[in-house]
Parts: structure tokens; sequence; C-alpha cells
């Protein structure tokens, strides 16, 4: 399959710097626990951590994915929960791509279950044009119109995940 480099790793690099420096100012004097949504969150995930100058805490949520098709099912399934308690915590929830919407707003609508004192989203890539559940991404990498995305994490079909550019399968 044709790949196209979209964002290449320089760009991302800088981008994730720059959220990693106003995650920790907006949260100075807190520890909020960030939460990845398994897999193609992990490179992002790491990146953004280490990006960041404030104390803080790590979990992880595994939702089931899109498998080998391209679109959504809607049909969403948590594989993994959190292991740490977070009632009355700061959530920072880390997501790859918010496209239509649905993943988020299921394990958005599971986290507020467990009453934390606050929920923000950060995103790496936005599809806004794809969107079925109104969410609002209160930090975002970037945003993409068109075009299933691979590498930096994000895979097709499990295969991709290790490219370091992000690029557009044609
Ligand atoms: P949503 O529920 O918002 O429609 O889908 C979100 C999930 O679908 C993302 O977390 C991601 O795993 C997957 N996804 C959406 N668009 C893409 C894409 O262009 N490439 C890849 N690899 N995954 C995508």
């Amino acid at each position: 399959m044709d790949k196209k480099v979209l964002i290449p790793r320089e760009r991302i690099r800088e981008r994730v710097q720059e959220l990693g420096v106003r995650l920790s100012e907006d949260y100075r004097g807190k520890e909020p626990v960030l939460i990845g949504i398994l897999n193609g969150v992990v490179f992002f995930f790491v990146e953004l951590v280490m990006a960041m100058s404030i104390p803080l805490r790590i979990d992880f949520i595994k939702a089931s994915s899109y498998g080998s098709s391209m679109t959504s099912s809607g049909k969403i399934r948590l594989l993994k929960g959190l292991s740490l308690h977070v009632k009355n915590q700061d959530l920072i929830l880390v997501e790859d791509i918010v496209d239509t919407g649905l993943t988020l707003k299921h394990i958005l609508d599971n986290l507020r279950t467990q009453e934390p004192a606050s929920i923000k989203i950060c995103a790496l890539i936005d599809k806004k044009e794809r969107r079925k559940q109104p969410i609002n991404l209160d930090y975002c990498g970037f945003t993409v119109n068109e075009g299933f995305l691979v590498g930096y994490g994000l895979d097709f079909n499990e295969q991709y995940r290790y490219l370091p550019d992000i690029c557009v399968i044609e």
C-alpha cells in the first residue's frame, strides 16, 4: 500500500513539546493522572509525559478498536479499565485520534461514574469533520480533514505503527 508523509517526525516532536509545556503550566500545583487509550497512543503518550515538568501519575485504558476496517463500527468495548482509583483526581485523557467521537464518549461516560475532580481531553489528531458525538478537545496537536493515518503508533491491521512520521495511506 502506498503511504505519503503528512506530518514529519520533527513537526510532531515540536508540537508535542508545546502541548507538554502548556499542560505543565495549566496543572502546576496539581498532580494529574494522565490516562492513555491503548494501543495507538503509546508514542504520543510517552513523548508527552516526557515533555512535562510537574509531578503526575499515569494509567491506561484499552478499548476495542476498528479492527481491520477503516470505519468506526460504533460498538465500543472496554478491554482494560483503570488500575488507579481516580475519585477526586484531575484526569487528562490522552487519545491518538478523535474521529466520530464514539470511542471517547463511551470512555468519558465510564470515567464519570468514578467521580474524578475533573476530566480534560488531549488528542494528537482531531478529525472534526466526521464527528457524531459533540466532544470538545481541550488540547489538540493537529487537525486533519481526510485520509487514513498510520505511523507514530497508529496502525492499519497492526502494520506501520513503527514509522516515525504520521503518514496517510493512499
Ligand atoms: P472514533 O470512535 O472517534 O470514531 O475513533 C477513534 C479511534 O479510531 C482512534 O482512537 C483510532 O484508534 C481509530 N482511528 C480513527 N481514525 C484513524 C486513522 O486515520 N488511522 C488509524 N490508524 N486509526 C484511526
